[in-house]
């Protein structure tokens, strides 16, 4: 159900969105991986064993760089993608008394406005092709956006933001056929997670119904389907992959 058509998809080079071109390749779209590590997305590419996809390096907290990489993906498939995944993000951790202005902007530019600028560059490629019907953008939240996290209200408020975009998104995008959803990950084993103490995960652990972290493939699965029209009348919804976990 996403077989033929061109995705883009952010934060590529890592972690979930790794998964997703995996997925995606598989189930027979051309997969466009944009990170800001080149070579991280050349190997997520490289990996798929197929000369039909492409990496790009791509940094979301800039416009130009956006709207330079969507020209690159017109120039090969001569059709913008309709199938857009943002699963870019960062964390800058700290507690709101000792956080800095600057890990705060940082967090927000990537995660928050780098979504802005690549559903903004996006949709008007998709609606100047009039191509919309069928489109679907999928933007990688946090179920920390909808509760909070201690030393995380940077993050959190990024997450949250993205929700509301979503949701917005999907108001002003039904007009022309496209889909806006989001999904909320709880905790998964990603390197984002990796520095996160042993101590701590256990904690985490301890709190999630299922009693474990996800994979990044379980994440991965359910934004291929809101990505193909098996999910053709979801739209502007948040769904939570966390095991349980609010
Ligand atoms: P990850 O393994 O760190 O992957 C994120 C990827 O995004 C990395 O390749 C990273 O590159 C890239 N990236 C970061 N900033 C970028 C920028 N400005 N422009 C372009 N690419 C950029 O993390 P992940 O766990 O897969 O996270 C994917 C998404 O899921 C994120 O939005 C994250 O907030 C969200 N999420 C994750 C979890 C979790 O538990 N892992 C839970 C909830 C939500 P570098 O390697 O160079 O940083």
């Amino acid at each position: 159900m996403v077989a033929g058509k061109v995705a883009f998809v952010t934060g590529a080079g890592s972690g979930i969105g790794r998964e997703v071109c995996r997925i995606l390749a598989k189930q027979g779209a051309k997969v466009i991986a944009a990170d800001r590590n080149l070579e991280n997305a050349t190997n997520t590419i490289t990996s798929l064993n197929d000369p039909g996809h492409l990496a790009l390096n791509v940094e979301v907290s800039n416009e130009q760089s956006i709207q330079q990489a969507f020209k690159s993906a017109i120039n090969k498939y001569l059709t913008p993608p309709t199938i857009i995944v943002n699963s870019a993000g960062i964390t800058r951790d700290q507690f709101i008394l000792k956080l800095s202005n600057e890990d705060f902007a940082k967090v927000l530019d990537v995660n928050l406005k780098g979504t802005f600028y690549v559903i903004q560059t996006a949709v008007k490629e998709i609606v100047n092709a009039n191509i919309g019907i069928g489109s679907s953008i999928v933007n990688v939240s946090s179920i920390i956006g909808k509760t909070g996290n201690m030393g995380q209200a940077n993050y959190a408020a990024s997450k949250a933001g993205v929700i509301a975009l979503t949701q917005t998104a999907s108001l002003e995008f039904g007009q022309f056929g496209i889909r806006v959803n989001a999904v909320l990950p709880g905790f998964i084993e990603t390197p984002m997670t990796e520095t996160v103490p042993d101590n701590v995960k256990q904690l985490f652990i301890q709190k999630i119904p299922l009693h474990r972290m996800g994979k990044p493939e379980e994440v991965a699965e359910v934004i291929t389907f809101l990505a193909s029209s098996k999910s053709s009348y979801i739209n502007g919804a948040s769904i939570e992959v966390t095991g349980g976990l609010h």
